[in-house]
């Protein structure tokens, strides 16, 4: 079987990912994110969040371009169920498919506007 890759190893490429944001911290409504609630003069703990003063909301995650090029150090053929045959990339910084990888800056951060619009519709 001869299969064709689009990059070779060493080559310096743009990665796109789904980026992850830090989740952002919501207070608890009942005890103002104190963990902590009065009755009588005596203190609880809450009963809403169990202690924990709340709770953590994550904003949607978005595809984002990588920090600067990255290097493929190997390259791997997958086969699997949900992806009949796919060709892996592994560089420093992790492992991206080749279907995320990019020549120029440009490319990527088309794929990724792409990729989010798609999301948001949906
Ligand atoms: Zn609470």
């Amino acid at each position: 079987m001869k299969i064709e890759t689009k990059f070779s190893n060493g080559d310096k490429v743009y990665a796109v990912f789904r980026g992850r944001e830090k989740g952002k911290r919501i207070p608890c409504r009942i005890c103002s994110g104190t963990s902590r609630v009065k009755i009588s003069g005596e203190k609880f703990k809450c009963p809403k969040c169990h202690g924990q003063g709340g709770g953590v909301k994550y904003n949607p995650i978005e595809w984002i371009v990588h920090n600067g090029k990255i290097i493929i150090c190997s390259i791997h053929i997958v086969k699997n169920v949900r992806d009949p045959l796919s060709v892996v990339y592994l560089a420093t910084c992790g492992q991206f498919y080749e279907r995320d990888l990019f020549t120029t800056l440009k490319e990527a951060e088309t794929k990724c506007e792409r990729r989010n619009n798609l999301a948001q519709k949906q």
